[in-house]
């Protein structure tokens, strides 16, 4: 992965005279690492969109938990910002603000499942941070959603946690990921998102550099 041809690459380990800064944002220099984690002109697009796939499937998945219908295919998955399951009573909010009594900057996770039969919530977030600090983002992410933890467990009446899936853009987790995502959904698969976070970064890393 690290042989790919960026401007870094073909300066430093080439030895060519040739411009290393990125040639999207010219401000970092041109890596792997940069290309599908650290620039700034991709962060908004691009990284986005990796990241909603991800988040899709784990969408997808915890529907298909909770007997929603919908297509086979998660990667035709476009979820609905609220779905509602009359018959076991759960609803599943997609990138949804969650209304407060007191104002809570984060307040909209990825997901949000709230069983009312149980009376319990999760929330539910995927980051796709750079491999270089995907060990502080998982306690980075239960910091973050602490407050909208507790309001909404004193609003809603519901034992609630906060989940955040880490996978970095090469696709590496950290340990305890795959229990995470068990708690997110029976069915979901590590590998699997994995794959998604890979494809997204191979398919950024092919854009850039054939721009
Ligand atoms: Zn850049």
């Amino acid at each position: 992965m690290q042989a790919i041809n960026t401007r870094n690459y073909q300066k430093v380990i080439c030895g060519q005279q040739v411009e290393s800064k990125c040639r999207l944002c010219s401000q970092h220099e041109e890596t792997v690492d940069h290309i599908v984690s650290g620039c700034e002109v991709l962060a908004k697009t691009e990284y986005i969109s990796r990241h909603n796939n991800a988040a899709a499937y784990l969408h997808c998945s915890i529907c298909k938990d909770h007997d929603i219908e919908i297509t086979d295919k998660w990667y035709e998955h476009e979820p609905e910002t609220v779905i509602h399951n009359k018959d076991n009573n759960i609803t599943i909010m997609w990138d949804m603000p969650v209304n407060t009594d007191r104002t809570i900057t984060a307040n909209r996770p990825d997901i949000i499942v709230k069983d009312s039969v149980n009376s319990t919530c999760k929330l539910i977030d995927m980051t796709v941070p750079s491999d270089r600090n995907i060990a502080l983002k998982e306690t980075e992410k239960k910091c973050k959603y602490k407050d909208l933890e507790l309001e909404i467990q004193r609003m809603w009446h519901m034992k609630t946690v906060v989940i955040p899936v880490v996978v970095d853009a090469l696709g590496t987790v950290k340990k305890g990921m795959v229990e995470n995502i068990k708690k997110v959904s029976e069915r979901a698969n590590m590998a699997e998102i994995q794959k998604i976070c890979m494809l997204g970064s191979a398919r950024i890393l092919r854009k850039v550099l054939s721009v």
